[in-house]
């Protein structure tokens, strides 16, 4: 099932728009995560394509057909939130089976079908032999993995799923992503995921969308949108990042006060922009007399697993820049703190107005 989100409108009373003219394509069997700061809109997104919630304007389309006006229940939509919800009075078989069972008796599997389906979601799930327990009887993972389990059940074509690990501590989180993803080969539900997790977002997904203020930033494979960010707000949100106000001469950028350029090959219109550069784009360049550079003083000077984190004043820039050096590289041993340092951007963003 492919899902086409045309321009759709949001606003809450008395607050500034939810969703701002959000237009969006999620391919059939694609698993797309939706990835963006807090309040940016991803769950009143995720409630618009699932008809929890009615848009001020635009329309959704399932495979090319108009599904605005139809109820949750003709949608079809599997759905899982970040707090499990799971019923706690009910067993796990009974969680399982409860979209099923409220059907209305015309579409109501019989009560021996549901128990085998339930059976076969949770084997999906690897939770056999738990059907008996009750919520409060399962670990948190365990717990997401039964909330999975409901929302298939009811063989939904669609599968949304709000900041779904959000509770849960970081490994069984990996861990649960890793599943995720597997499951999601296995079944080849169309699956929209809402995280503010960047490292979950690159790892589990076909394709992200960054999501800010209510519209998509850009939508890429995960390389694409890392590597090539579309703005600087993608660039920043995706990772540690430097950013240095130039002026762009010629196809170079001269940090104010520096007589030589920051750096080279820039392909964008002379004057005033801002470069940005990740921390392990700034490399150490002691010998580096003529070349493109920046002098500076290394400040604080911290080791971390396989690497040397260097705070840097540079004359002419208010903020520190943050330089990563790997321990590969033998001239970290020579930053002191207090020292002058001489560094190189590698790699730098600039982004057109
Ligand atoms: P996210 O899931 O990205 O954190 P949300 O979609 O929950 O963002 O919220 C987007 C914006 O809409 C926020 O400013 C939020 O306060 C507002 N909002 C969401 N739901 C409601 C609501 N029911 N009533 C009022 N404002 C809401
Ligand atoms: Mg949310």
């Amino acid at each position: 099932m492919e899902i086409q989100v045309h321009d759709i409108r949001k606003g809450f009373d008395g607050h500034a728009a939810a969703l701002n003219g959000l237009s969006l394509t999620v391919a059939s069997g694609e698993l797309m995560a939706l990835l963006g700061p807090s309040g940016s809109g991803k769950t009143t997104l995720l409630r618009v394509i699932a008809g929890l919630e009615v848009p001020d304007g635009g329309r959704i389309l399932f495979d090319g057909a108009d599904a605005s006006h139809r109820s949750v229940q003709d949608r079809n939509v599997g759905f899982v939130f970040q707090h499990y919800a799971l019923f706690r009075h009910m067993t796990v078989a009974q969680n399982v089976g409860f979209g099923l069972s409220a059907r209305p008796r015309s579409r109501r599997p019989s009560r021996r079908e549901i128990r085998r389906r339930a059976e076969e979601l949770l084997a999906l799930v690897q939770l056999q032999g738990l059907e008996h327990r009750y919520p409060a009887q399962l670990s948190g993972g365990q717990r997401q993995r039964v909330a999975l389990a409901r929302a298939l059940a009811v063989e939904p074509t669609v599968l949304l799923l709000d900041e779904p690990f959000g509770a849960l501590d970081a490994k069984v989180r990996k861990d649960l992503r890793r599943w995720l993803r597997d499951l999601h080969d296995r079944t080849g539900h169309t699956t929209v995921f809402v995280t503010h997790d960047q490292e979950e977002a690159l790892e589990l997904s076909d394709r992200v969308a960054i999501i800010n203020a209510g519209r998509v930033e850009q939508v890429g494979s995960p390389p694409e949108v890392y590597l090539r960010p579309a703005s600087a707000f993608v660039f920043g949100f995706m990772g540690a990042s430097n950013g240095l106000p130039v002026e762009v001469r010629g196809g170079a950028a001269f940090l104010n006060g520096c007589p030589r350029p920051v750096a080279d090959g820039i392909r964008v219109a002379d004057g005033p922009h801002m470069v940005y550069a990740r921390p392990h784009d700034v490399v150490l360049a002691p010998d580096d007399e003529t070349g493109t550079g920046l002098r500076g003083i290394a400040e604080a000077v911290r080791v971390a697993p396989g690497l040397v984190r260097v705070d840097m004043a540079v004359p002419g820039l208010d903020k520190r820049l943050e330089l990563d050096i790997p321990m590969s590289d033998a001239h970290w041993m020579s930053v002191r703190p207090g020292q002058p340092i001489h560094v190189r951007l590698t790699h730098c963003h600039v982004f057109g107005p």
